[in-house]
């Protein structure tokens, strides 16, 4: 029969990567699977300026190449690979993955999440540089600028208010006359003078040659169009975990975040969720690296106590 690992880790955001970290600091023989390449979503984040430890900020890239770095200076083997498919056999998990087959006694999810796209002309091409969907992330580059956010939910009202911290005006769109979110959000958008609302609108594209220089509104009642000249566009629609392969397997909330207890052990034991891929109220490097980090503190319990 094939070995068996003690610690199987998916993604290597940086979750993932600080429960490498951790795990084979602690001895834990331990693998990593990643789709992609290292990184998570960090990577392709231009500049990171709240991670602790680094007052002038750093590069998304850089912070994530050297957490790579550190957790393979401790052991950890990185294979490149999806993973499509989780068997629960006895006492181990079989795991298949588009290039190998990997048995593992535990598994840390930290599989990240993908924000829900809108869908727009515009939209892919200007990711990045204008449309963002992290105002705590990148609220600050758009300082005496207009920026859009598109959403009526808790995260768009919550981020549309951080963000008229440098916008010189924030306009609030969104697709229908009421509002999702919390009755107390919502009065402090509307008693906040730099927030103009746009209701009963889409966008129907996002504008810009290089960057962000307006959007094309749609108003769903009248069918009108109009431009809307902003620089940046902040995208709270929802965020969708990637936990498609899960379903069935682990228990999800109603959004298909998995749930874990304090230990951030799952509905199955053995199997542990960290980062943006479950249940918490905040998503962002320094929740999902301290998630990261219990995950494989609790793996290791597990271990010994089956042991
Ligand atoms: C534009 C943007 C800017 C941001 N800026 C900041 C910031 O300035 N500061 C901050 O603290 N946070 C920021 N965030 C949030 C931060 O990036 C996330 O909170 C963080 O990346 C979460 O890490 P994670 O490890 O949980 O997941 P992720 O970083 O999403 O990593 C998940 C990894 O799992 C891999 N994966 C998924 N499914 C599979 C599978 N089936 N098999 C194998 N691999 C799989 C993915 O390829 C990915 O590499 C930003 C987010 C965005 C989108």
């Amino acid at each position: 029969m094939d070995k068996i690992h003690d610690i199987v880790i998916i993604g290597a955001g940086a979750a993932g990567l600080t429960a490498g970290i951790y795990a084979c600091r602690a001895n834990m023989d331990t693998i990593l699977l990643e789709k992609f390449v290292p990184g998570g979503q960090a990577a392709l984040t231009a500049f990171v300026e709240n991670y602790p430890g680094f007052p002038d900020g750093i590069s998304g890239f850089e912070l994530m190449d050297s957490m790579r770095k550190q957790a393979t200076a401790f052991g950890l083997e990185i294979k490149t690979g999806e993973v499509k498919k989780i068997d629960k056999q006895d006492n181990f998990f079989c795991i298949g993955t588009t290039t190998c087959k990997l048995n593992t006694r535990t598994i840390i999810v930290s599989t990240g999440v993908h924000p829900r796209a809108l869908n727009v002309p515009g939209e892919k091409e200007l990711f990045g540089k204008g449309v963002s969907t992290c105002a705590t992330c990148d609220g600050s580059f758009y300082r005496d600028m207009d920026v859009a956010v598109i959403g009526g939910g808790d995260s768009a009202l919550d981020e549309g208010i951080f963000l008229t911290r440098f916008a010189s005006k924030v306009h609030i769109i969104h697709r229908r006359d009421k509002f999702r979110a919390l009755h107390t959000y919502v009065k402090k958008a509307q008693e906040n003078p730099k927030i103009e609302f746009h209701l009963n609108s889409i966008v129907a594209s996002i504008n810009g040659k290089n960057t962000v220089e307006s959007i094309t509104l749609k108003n769903v009642t009248t069918g009108e169009e109009s431009n809307l000249p902003v620089a940046g566009v902040f995208m709270y629609i929802g965020l969708v975990p990637n936990t498609k392969i899960f379903k069935g397997f682990l228990e999800l909330s109603d959004g298909g975040f998995i749930k874990v207890n304090e230990n951030l052990q799952t509905s199955v034991p053995g199997v542990f969720a960290a980062g943006d891929v479950r249940e918490t109220p905040l998503r962002q490097n320094i929740t999902a690296a301290s998630d990261g980090a219990v995950a494989a503190y609790s793996a290791g319990r597990f271990l010994e106590k089956i042991e």
